[in-house]
């Protein structure tokens, strides 16, 4: 139906008679001259209709309307001196209408596609016109070559595709599962995976040495901007390596796709970070490193302080931290606004001390010792101007509510360059970590991670028991992580029964690959990142529902088809399931 795409009609064209087809993006009657810019996937070529080439083409172009679907055939020439537009590609050509046919009408639209501030309601209700626009089509383009440079690079590292089953049993990724009834086998349930977790170490144990899955996972959870109910995850898993052999394969992929996408190299390696360093001076495990604002530690300077509410800190075994903003000049409401954010992130109160050309001004000074100033000042490198919140309180109270507050502080005063990517490995992670909701502990990355040692030497501290687990951030935000294994069914079933699994529940749900790991499974571990998450950063964009086709709104629907929606009674029965009063 076409001899070119409209975007790729080229100077070599010109004299040759093609035919195009397309949709009409903009229509412009000049009366005597038509110009219709028709559009596809690949860009937009002018055609333009002329009562001198053909009177019947033209009197019937009087008709066309925005979005009509049409193919046009005509001569391709260079556009007169002074009409070339630079800005398009095909802006130096155009082509003289011959012939033309309507292959398809088009109601009027309910936004236009030009328009930028449509609401999102309507973008996701009428998808497929949200879709046309090319600034939405060039999201999707840039998608799949980032699943063409996925599957390329890891295809030449040795990685062999696999598809798991959506149908399957509850994985342990810690959220809530989303649910299939079967009807062959009524009252009972199919979960769909939160990951393919057990069956990509399951696959190692057949012997295939390197799986990836380019995979949707379900997570019935409360929706966020950077969460849907679906989303896809590159999902990886080695046999016969450690930690570094997963990082280094894993950074060469975000490499590729990273360049794919904005076009320069990204510097390798990627930086790393304990678990335990990222938490002291960032206070998250998720640091943002666009901006530095750390946190220092001035708990051993007050050892003998006589300043009361340090002093009840350091006697309660509590932290003094301090984060400086340097060279910025910030106004009592500025400090006030400070102290009250701080408020709301729970801390109990926040001291603000500012360094002035006299020595060191706050509430609190009075009651310090010059040693104390002193060597506050020295070890925050105070200069003149500077101001240093301090807070004090338990330990994991000040990491919490100062690494909120610095992300306020860098979102306020530090101004970021835009288009900054900062990678970051956060290494030796906890084994465990503790639930309040379960009061227990808990695996920190999930029950599969192999602890650093022998987890036969667990000496019953829960907390400083350390993992082969490792989480890859950008610019503060998670996007993928994964561990090394226990690949032996005795180290698994200790892992088990630390956590207070039973081993009839670990048998009852896991009990496949507890036999597995006791047939000859090699040491083995992975990684999953999130693709959409990954490809919404490198894009610079909002909202992971940019970088899915057909997402979900905030409350889990799916404006354009109306799912989820009620099913006719006769499906139910043969479910045999039957809804309660108010849901009918
Ligand atoms: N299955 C894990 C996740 O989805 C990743 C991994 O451990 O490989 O977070």
């Amino acid at each position: 139906m076409r001899d070119r795409y409209c975007g790729k009609v080229s100077i070599d064209d010109v004299g040759k008679t093609l035919t195009l087809s397309g949709w009409i993006s903009g229509r412009r009657d000049l009366g005597r001259l038509i110009f219709i810019d028709l559009r596809d996937v690949t860009g937009i070529f002018q055609v333009v209709f002329s009562p001198d080439i053909s009177p019947e083409a033209h009197e019937r172009a009087g008709d066309l309307k925005q979005e009509y679907v049409i193919q046009v055939s005509g001569k391709v020439q260079n556009r007169p001196d002074g009409t070339v537009n630079a800005s398009m590609p095909t802006g130096a050509l155009e082509m003289y209408v011959v012939s033309f046919q309507v292959l398809n009408t088009c109601k009027p639209l309910p936004f236009q596609l030009d328009e930028e501030n449509v609401s999102e309601l309507m973008r996701l209700k009428y998808r497929y016109l949200d879709l046309r626009r090319p600034l939405v089509q060039k999201i999707f383009l840039e998608r799949s070559t980032a699943y063409k440079v996925t599957r390329d690079y890891l295809a030449s590292h040795g990685f062999y595709e696999f598809e798991t089953p959506f149908l399957t049993k509850s994985t342990p990724e810690g959220a809530r599962d989303f649910i299939v009834p079967s009807r062959l086998n009524a009252g009972t349930f199919y979960a769909l995976p939160q990951s393919p977790q057990l069956f990509k170490q399951i696959l190692m144990v057949s012997g295939f040495d390197r799986y990836f899955q380019i995979v949707r996972c379900f997570r019935d959870e409360d929706l966020r901007a950077d969460r849907q109910p679906e989303f896809t995850q590159v999902d990886m898993e080695m046999s016969f390596v450690e930690v570094d052999d997963v990082i280094g394969m894993c950074e060469g992929l975000v490499a590729s796709i990273y360049e794919a996408i904005r076009g320069e190299p990204l510097p390798l390696p990627i930086p790393r970070m304990t678990y335990e360093e990222a938490m002291e001076v960032y206070g998250s495990d998720k640091p943002d490193l666009r901006f530095e604002l750390p946190m220092t530690d001035l708990s051993d300077i007050f050892r003998e302080t006589e300043f009361g509410v340090f002093r009840k800190t350091i006697d309660d075994g509590g932290a003094i931290k301090s984060i400086v903003l340097k060279g910025k000049t910030l106004s009592r409401k500025d400090l006030e606004t400070a102290v009250g954010i701080t408020k709301e992130m729970g801390a109990g109160g926040l001291i603000w001390i500012r360094k002035e050309k006299e020595g060191l001004q706050s509430t609190i000074v009075k009651y310090l010792k010059d040693y104390e100033k002193s060597e506050m000042s020295e070890r925050l490198h105070l200069s003149d101007g500077d101001v240093a919140f301090i807070m004090a309180d338990a330990k994991s109270k000040v990491n919490d509510v100062m690494g909120r507050f610095r992300l306020y502080l860098g979102d306020k005063f530090e101004p970021m360059a835009k288009d900054q990517f900062k990678f970051l490995w956060i290494v030796d992670f906890p084994l465990f970590e503790y639930s309040n909701e379960d009061k227990r502990f808990v695996a920190r990355h999930h029950p599969f991670t192999s602890p650093q040692g022998s987890i036969k030497d667990f000496n019953g501290d829960y907390e400083s028991f350390k993992a082969k687990a490792y989480d890859l951030v950008l610019n503060g935000v998670e996007i993928g992580g994964g561990s090394i294994r226990n690949h032996r069914m005795d180290d698994q079933l200790q892992m088990f029964k630390l956590l207070n699994i039973s081993q009839d529940d670990a048998i009852e749900k896991f009990g496949f690959l507890l036999e597995a790991l006791e047939m000859g499974a090699p040491p083995h571990g992975g990684l999953a990142f999130g693709f959409d998450r990954i490809l919404m950063m490198l894009l610079g964009l909002e909202s992971i529902r940019d970088v899915i086709p057909f997402p979900k709104t905030q409350k889990g629907t799916c404006l354009l088809t109306g799912a989820p929606s009620k099913i006719p009674q006769k499906q139910l029965n043969e479910l045999r399931i039957r809804l309660t009063g108010e849901q009918q």
